[in-house]
């Protein structure tokens, strides 16, 4: 019988994995049903590691992750992993006012941050030549855009050398919680765990109505470009907050262009994968909109991905039941917390935290309306 047994090995299944292991919670199982990690979500993100996030539970997070992306990095010597490109967030006059306490708690905790006007916006940023007169840019320089697919990997591996076993193409089927044991049936055979921590994504509710248990959780869609400049660009990453667009460089001709976030629930078996007409002419306009160069970019391709909603845009980390724990909810912005959530969970999983505000069951598995969120900047 395993100790703990994981189910979902994405940013925050990895994450729990190699804290499960690091603090020696004994014998350690993670399953994941694709043939490789962070092949859902944590893939197709857009890597955005910011402390621009209003929540003092979010800022302590993105801390906590940045260390441990940091040993990540440092132990597995990807240096690909992060890139410190530092980030712009494009706002208008009234939200650059709402945003003032939050530029002030910032240099409170003494992380770098200058608020520009358009002319000292385009004289950092000669690319952003069609930024409008009255925009105000929020610099951060120390931001960075993280690679999660290569974080994920390098937990893994940290994780199997302190003795984490894994199965892939092992997907968890049903769950069943018995009296001195739980019972997570998979694609392959039954196997047998003290305690089961499920990070499995946006298939988190569906998997824990398998025992009869349900969350309020609801997997919304979002989009990304892939966009390409034959003449290279020179840019941070930049959010639009009026509008929720953000672009991330990703190599010298290539930029990554969201959101497209579509606010109704999607099923995790059965969504469009790849990115709507409608989003590319978003993006085409977007872009041109603050960038001249963007006339001659190409669209290279789009994709779309799930993400998971709660009710107060909080995650659900925690108990469910005898020996279940969940960790899910990521509302839009689950990789610059993921590490640190994970590794919440699986501390929470074997009785070696507390985490009551993040109780799965605060609100009752009810239906609740979508809202969009800017990564975190405007949850308070
Ligand atoms: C287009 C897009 C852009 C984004 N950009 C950003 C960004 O810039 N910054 C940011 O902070 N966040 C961003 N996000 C959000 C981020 O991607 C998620 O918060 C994060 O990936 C959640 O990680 P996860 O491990 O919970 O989920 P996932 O990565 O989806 O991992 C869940 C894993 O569980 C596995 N699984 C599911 N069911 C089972 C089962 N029954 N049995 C076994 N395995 C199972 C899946 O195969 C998967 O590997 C973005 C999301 C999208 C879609």
């Amino acid at each position: 019988m395993y100790d703990l047994v994981i189910v979902g090995g994405g940013l925050w299944g990895t994450a729990a994995s190699w804290s499960a292991v690091e603090h020696r919670f004994g014998r350690v199982l993670l399953l994941e049903r694709n043939t490789f990690v962070a092949g859902e979500s944590s893939a197709k993100a857009g890597g955005i590691v910011s402390d621009f996030v209003a929540h003092p539970d979010d800022q302590a997070w993105v801390t906590e992750s940045r260390t441990l992306f940091r040993q990540a990095q440092e132990i597995s010597g990807d240096r690909t992993m992060i890139q410190e490109n530092g980030m712009l967030s494009l706002c208008t006059p009234v939200q650059a006012e709402q945003l003032a306490t939050q530029v002030q708690d910032l240099q409170r905790r003494n992380i770098p941050v200058d608020v520009w006007d358009s002319r000292a916006i385009g004289a950092h940023w000669p690319d952003l030549d069609r930024v409008s007169a009255d925009m105000i840019g929020i610099w951060t320089p120390q931001d960075w855009h993280v690679n999660p697919t290569a974080a994920a990997n390098a937990f893994l591996t940290l994780a199997r050398v302190k003795g984490l076993e894994v199965r892939f193409n092992y997907r968890a089927t049903t769950i069943a919680i018995e009296s001195r044991r739980v019972l997570v049936h998979t694609s392959e055979e039954s196997i047998e765990a003290a305690r089961v921590l499920v990070t499995a994504g946006t298939w988190t509710r569906k998997l824990l109505q398998t025992a009869g248990i349900d969350i309020p959780f609801r997997p919304y869609r979002t989009q990304l470009a892939s966009l390409e400049f034959p003449a290279g660009y020179q840019l941070p990453i930049v959010r639009e907050l009026s509008t929720d667009m953000y672009f991330v460089p990703d190599g010298a001709h290539n930029l990554l262009v969201g959101d497209g976030t579509r606010l109704w629930e999607h099923d995790p078996d059965n969504y469009e994968t790849l990115g709507d007409p409608d989003f590319h002419q978003d993006v085409a306009s977007g872009v041109m909109r603050l960038i001249s160069k963007g006339e001659y970019a190409q669209l290279r391709r789009s994709w779309a991905g799930l993400c998971g909603a709660t009710p107060d845009r909080r995650p659900l980390v925690g108990k469910v039941a005898d020996r279940l724990y969940i960790a899910c909810g990521d509302n839009g912005f689950g990789i610059k917390r993921g590490p640190a959530l994970g590794a919440l969970a699986a501390k929470i999983a074997m009785d070696a935290a507390e985490a009551p505000q993040l109780n799965p069951h605060r609100y009752p598995p009810i239906d609740f309306p979508l809202r969009p969120g800017s990564g975190g900047t405007f949850d308070s």
